[in-house]
């Protein structure tokens, strides 16, 4: 997005502020699907999570795309937003029995990650299908960073319990329509990722009613230049020509799905915040902008770097800086960065922040939520407004109990 625009987000909508650009997100769909352009089916379920409002889920409904929910309230938002039941997948993780029913009996596809609810589900319903959620165990050495489901996760059912997985299908006469692993890691290394996906060929065959194996997500983005990021392409090329081969000697065409979240909107998303205080201290210079971890916790959550440009002096001289929140506590967003110089009143942009931003912002310290807007074919749209005050005491039930002193004992 170009910083002229971005200024204007901040001038007419306030800040903080989080701006998603379309164009981006489309040309990001389009890549993914591009690159598996030799799979007769494909199904792309974008991951709600990352960034769940109602305009971008309409955006996904009009590139062709399905959703992954995790919660009942995501599987409704996608309702809402338009999608057919049949186009949603729900991939919980450690829900009750009942909420899965719940998403059931709204006609969302169920995927199961625990043998207990397996068995529970086949006993009352085995006329729903379902898919089951494995764990391939496969951690890559040296420096590649993946884990693909490594073995002290808590997700999804051990690939060493799939004779317990078919005694169970057995037992309830529940069908088996689909398989998946989600890692929860981000692919750097593609052979390894293969290395999973053969895992999951081989438990494939176990089971004799499926109609798609799900390879879930963790196509990283870059988020600095240089960074590494997924080879969609590569990946694309060896996983199709796998899968298709696959798919022969099964003897039907299965459909290959994703549930990217971040691949398709993280770099969509600029988040803005204002410079309220440049204070200098013996050892460093503090911008301070009027936001915290409050509105972008990944970088205090996770060590995440957002790179941070100084949009309202995209040209001045560099300076080191610290860049911190406004939150009563340790509220980090970089620390020593080489930032154009700052002065009061600017406006910062964080990158990459479409996805797990927003979506994980809190009131803490009683701070509203930020706007969010966005931008579609050159006009801006606020798609959610920024709280007020009543957002803050709507759901604070007050009692009349303290009429009199309470009490301090003796
Ligand atoms: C969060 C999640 C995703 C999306 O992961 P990204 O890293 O954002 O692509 C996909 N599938 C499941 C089951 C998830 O929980």
């Amino acid at each position: 997005m170009e910083t002229k625009s971005l200024l204007n987000v901040a001038k007419e909508y306030g800040s903080p502020v989080y701006v998603y650009d379309s164009q981006k997100i489309i040309s990001q769909y389009k890549r993914l699907t591009s690159a598996f352009d030799k799979v007769k089916r494909l199904k792309v379920n974008y991951a709600v999570k990352a960034l769940s409002n109602l305009s971008i889920l309409k955006l996904m409904k009009s590139l062709g795309a399905g959703l992954d929910t995790v919660s009942v309230q995501e599987v409704k938002l996608g309702l809402a937003a338009g999608f057919q039941a049949e186009q949603i997948i729900f991939t919980p993780n450690g829900v009750s029995l009942e909420e899965i029913e719940e998403v059931a009996a709204l006609g969302a596809q169920i995927n199961i990650d625990n043998l207990s609810i397996l068995e529970q589900f086949g006993t009352k319903h085995p006329n729903i299908p379902v898919c089951v959620r494995i764990n391939p165990h496969v951690m890559a050495g040296g420096n590649t960073n993946i884990s693909v489901g490594h073995i002290d996760s808590k997700f999804g059912i051990s690939i060493h319990q799939i004779p317990h997985i078919l005694r169970i299908v057995e037992n309830t006469g529940m069908k088996v329509n689909g398989i998946h692993m989600h890692t929860g890691s981000d692919i750097l290394d593609i052979d390894v990722f293969l290395y999973a996906s053969e895992i999951l060929f081989e438990t494939a065959k176990s089971f004799k009613d499926l109609e798609f194996i799900d390879f879930g997500s963790g196509f990283k983005v870059p988020y600095k230049e240089g960074d590494i990021e997924t080879n969609i392409e590569e990946l694309g090329e060896k996983l199709t020509e796998r899968f298709n081969d696959f798919c022969e000697e099964y003897g039907k065409d299965l459909t290959l799905a994703f549930e990217p979240g971040k691949f398709l909107v993280s770099e969509a998303g600029n988040f803005l915040a204002k410079v309220n205080v440049v204070k200098q201290t013996t050892s460093t210079v503090f911008a301070q902008v009027d936001s915290g971890f409050n509105h972008l916790i990944r970088p205090m959550l996770y060590g995440s770097r957002h790179e941070i440009i100084n949009i309202s002096n995209p040209k001045g001289r560099e300076r080191f800086y610290s860049v911190v929140g406004y939150i009563c506590e340790t509220d980090t967003f970089a620390n020593n960065r080489r930032i154009n110089e700052i002065s009061e009143g600017d406006i910062l942009a964080f990158k990459n922040s479409g996805a797990y931003c927003f979506t994980m912002s809190s009131n803490y310290n009683s701070r509203y939520r930020p706007a969010e807007v966005l931008i579609h074919e050159g006009k801006s749209h606020l798609i959610h407004k920024r709280e007020t005050f009543d957002d803050i005491l709507k759901n604070q039930v007050e009692v009349d109990i303290f009429k009199k002193p309470a009490k301090m004992g003796k």
